[in-house]
C-alpha cells in the first residue's frame, strides 16, 4: 500500500497493492498484493473420477500478487474456507490452461 515503506521493500507498490508492509514482516510475507475477487466453482475433493454426485459448490478466492523486489506477478486461486490446494499462475501460465480448457472444452462441445 502505498505510503511509508519498510527498510526491506526496495521498490514502491504497485497501483493494485492493498496489503500493508510491515518492518517485522518475515521474507515469506514480503508480497504486494491486489484486491480480492470472489468466484463459486464445482469441485470434487473425492479421489474418484468427478461426478456430479461428488460435486460441491466451493467458493474461490483470487489474488493477485507479486513478491517485493520481482517483476512477475502471479494470480493465487484457493477455496476461501481451505486455503488449500492453491493454484498459483502466472499470465503466461494461466493463458496456457485457459486455452486448453478452452480446447478440451470445445473438441468435446464439437462432438
Ligand atoms: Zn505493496
Amino acid at each position: 500500500m502505498p505510503g511509508l515503506q519498510p527498510s526491506w521493500q526496495r521498490e514502491p507498490c504497485p497501483l493494485w497493492c492493498i496489503r500493508e508492509h510491515g518492518e517485522d514482516d518475515i521474507a515469506l510475507d514480503r508480497y504486494h498484493q491486489g484486491p480480492p475477487a470472489s468466484l463459486s466453482v464445482a469441485m470434487s475433493t473425492r479421489p474418484d473420477e468427478p461426478h456430479h454426485n461428488n460435486f460441491e459448490t466451493v467458493d474461490l478466492t483470487l489474488r493477485v500478487g507479486r513478491f517485493s523486489g520481482e517483476i512477475v506477478d502471479w494470480v493465487a486461486i484457493e477455496p476461501i474456507e481451505l486455503t488449500v490446494p492453491r493454484i498459483v499462475l502466472t499470465a503466461e501460465s494461466a493463458s496456457r490452461l485457459a486455452q486448453r480448457v478452452k480446447e478440451m472444452l470445445a473438441h468435446h462441445a464439437a462432438g
